[in-house]
């Protein structure tokens, strides 16, 4: 399981790899949208810890870009910003979960913990019979 933290507050990104890496998780870290961007194309990202108040390009504006060519990665939005309405912009632009600062290591170990096993849950619906892999959620071989 590889995280990707996408964080520009240095000790809270510090924070967050040091919770993760305990927990076992693979983790990298990077402080805007445009050095995530080159990061998920060098490595295999399961899942990205986003937060929305980045220099440059912001986290809802990365996300819309990355879904819209279809990445698959699990996204975690996190932002100081815990209004509801932006809680639900972030879930329409194809976030998994959202945890608004402060948090606890806890919650987010819990919440990263939650969206691995989902990741899992979906690879593990493939089917590999030899040199074929065929995904049937996706009708595709
Ligand atoms: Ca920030």
């Amino acid at each position: 399981m590889r995280v990707l933290i996408v964080e520009d507050d240095a000790m809270l990104a510090d924070g967050l790899t040091a919770t993760l890496r305990h927990e076992g998780f693979v983790v990298d870290s990077v402080s805007s949208a445009e050095q995530a961007e080159a990061a998920i194309r060098v490595s295999d990202v399961d899942l990205i810890i986003l937060d929305i108040g980045l220099p440059g390009m912001d986290g809802f504006t990365w996300l819309r870009r990355l879904r819209s060519r279809g990445a698959e990665q699990a996204v975690l939005v996190l932002t100081a910003r815990d209004a509801v309405s932006d809680r639900v912009h972030g879930l329409k632009l194809g976030a998994d979960d959202y945890l608004p600062k402060p948090f606890g290591p806890e919650e987010l170990t819990a919440r990263v913990s939650a969206l691995a096993r989902r990741g899992r849950a979906i690879r593990s619906r493939l089917i590999e019979p030899g040199p074929l892999t065929i995904d049937p959620a996706r009708k595709r071989a």
